[in-house]
């Protein structure tokens, strides 16, 4: 057996590897903040990864590999054949159903962890009867909330949100009872039909919290339960006295919670009222109100306002990942800089569907970094400049957010494109963007639109650039 080979100081080797592994997470994350330093940070993780495996396999209280590899394999194939297989704009519920993964694992090493928990008494055995409960309501919680996001985002589920009369109560009551059946739970030293009780009571709750969101909204509960995983992950280390399931488990539980503040400020949103539910249904505001009229364009007259400039931005949005018009995008970038023009990148930090979005398209179609910038970074700039592009972005550039306080997006920082001589708007109608809100930039003076799918418009503009 290969744990035959290792005896003497194999456990001090494995911490050492799984100490080794967590150094190298934080470093992976560290990575993935900068699109310079990112494919390093896709390394680090790889490799911590593989190490953690190696430890694993190797660790002296495996008895038997053929369930490991089995696992692995059957694990490795299903993520690999999703990882190929989903389009960036599908990531968010690939997501979700990987959280739902790990929240399930959670349940089973909850379950596990209490029928074997060995001669365990007095403190000890109350500590693990604790991290047993927490680890499986965690695991409960994030595995059901994970499945409806699921649903959500695939459109197998309705997207409006369930607005149950007392919705907020009811969940507060599961949350008591809960309490109230850990206690019962410690004292009388583990029993079973108390966790089964508990067990049924999260599945509902998690199933309930996220079907009381909206649609729009799901995308931070996606980031939100991917904090959830990670404390579920941790929970499981501590059952199992894995440092390294603690370690990381603390890093995505942290790292997700940041990543839902960042966007619910981005949005303008207030993390609480994201969590509490019952937001982001369709909104259909103003819809009566009358803008005027818009003036719309064709490609060439855009390229030749393209050739006649000396400073362009372009500010992509989930269009463009639609069209997939990043690899145009990128050729017109190209032809303008090489006729001098300085053009640069605008990036709104929710713009498209999932953080970092735009960031990954122009990086894949092989932008260079140095043009590519944040929304603070950039936001003084537009009135200096001669040719805004706004490819396939509606909210993050839409002035009523800065100007209309009636507006439902209104305070959410965005793009000031309309501060430029002369914005080109490209979408194929005068359809509202995700937000359900109508854009007054679209009927500006300085404003035209080119209608038709992105790609398409941006290919005729190369042409015409020629
Ligand atoms: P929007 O979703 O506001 O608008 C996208 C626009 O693209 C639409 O107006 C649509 O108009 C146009 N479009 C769609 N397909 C094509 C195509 N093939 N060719 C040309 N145009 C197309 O995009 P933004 O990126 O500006 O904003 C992102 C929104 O998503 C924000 O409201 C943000 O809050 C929200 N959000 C973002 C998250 C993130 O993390 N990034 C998370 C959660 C929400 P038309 O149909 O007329 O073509």
């Amino acid at each position: 057996m290969m744990n035959d080979f290792l005896n003497v100081n194999d456990i001090s080797f494995i911490n050492g590897a799984y100490f080794l592994a967590a150094v190298l997470f934080i470093f992976s994350l560290a990575g993935l903040s900068k699109q310079e330093s990112a494919e390093n940070g896709v390394w680090y993780g790889i490799i911590g990864i593989a190490i953690a495996l190696m430890a694993t396999i190797i660790n002296p209280s495996v008895t038997s590999f053929i369930y490991l590899f089995m696992a692995m394999i059957v694990g490795g194939a299903i993520g690999a054949y999703f990882a190929l297989k989903v389009e960036m704009t599908q990531m968010p519920e690939l997501v979700a159903m990987l959280h739902s993964f790990v929240g399930l694992a959670a349940v089973a090493v909850g379950y596990n962890s209490f029928l074997e928990h060995g001669i365990l008494s007095g403190m000890l055995l109350n500590i693990h009867l604790v991290e047993v409960f927490l680890g499986v309501f965690i695991g409960a919680v994030t595995f059901t909330g994970s499945v409806v996001a699921f649903g959500k985002l695939k459109g197998l589920i309705s997207s409006s949100p369930l607005m149950l009369p007392h919705r907020h109560k009811m969940n507060l009551l599961a949350g008591i009872i809960c309490f109230v059946l850990m206690v019962h739970f410690v004292q009388q030293n583990g029993e079973l039909s108390t966790l089964i009780a508990m067990t049924i009571i999260a599945l509902i709750f998690g199933w309930h919290l996220v079907a009381s969101i909206g649609g729009a909204d799901m995308p931070v509960v996606v980031s939100m339960l991917n904090s959830y995983s990670g404390w579920a992950a941790a929970a499981a280390g501590f059952m199992l006295g894995n440092d390294l399931l603690i370690i990381t488990g603390a890093l995505v539980g942290s790292s997700g919670a940041i990543l839902s503040y960042i966007m619910c400020k981005a949005m303008n949103r207030s993390f609480i009222s994201v969590i509490a539910g019952g937001f982001g249904t369709e909104v259909s505001t103003n819809s009566n109100q009358d803008y005027g009229d818009f003036s719309e364009t064709s490609a060439d007259e855009v390229a030749h306002m393209l050739n006649n400039a000396s400073s362009v931005i372009i500010t992509p949005g989930y269009g463009m990942a639609v069209a997939q018009a990043q690899y145009p995008v990128n050729e017109m970038t190209k032809k303008l800089r090489d006729k001098g023009i300085n053009v640069r990148f605008g990036i709104h930090p929710v713009a498209g569907r999932l953080p970092g979005h735009m960031n990954v398209l122009l990086a894949e179609a092989k932008v260079p970094y140095d043009i590519v910038l944040e929304m603070d970074e950039i936001n003084d700039d537009f009135k200096n400049t001669d040719v805004v592009l706004v490819i396939g972005a509606n909210d993050t550039v839409n002035p009523a957010a800065a100007e209309d306080p009636a507006s439902p997006i209104a305070g959410m920082p965005v793009l000031e494109v309309w501060h430029a001589k002369q914005v080109i708007v490209f979408k194929r109608s005068m359809n509202t963007g995700y937000a359900g809100v109508q854009n007054p930039l679209f009927f500006k003076d300085n404003t035209n639109m080119l209608f038709g799918d992105a790609k398409d418009s941006v290919e005729d503009i190369v042409k015409g650039l020629n």
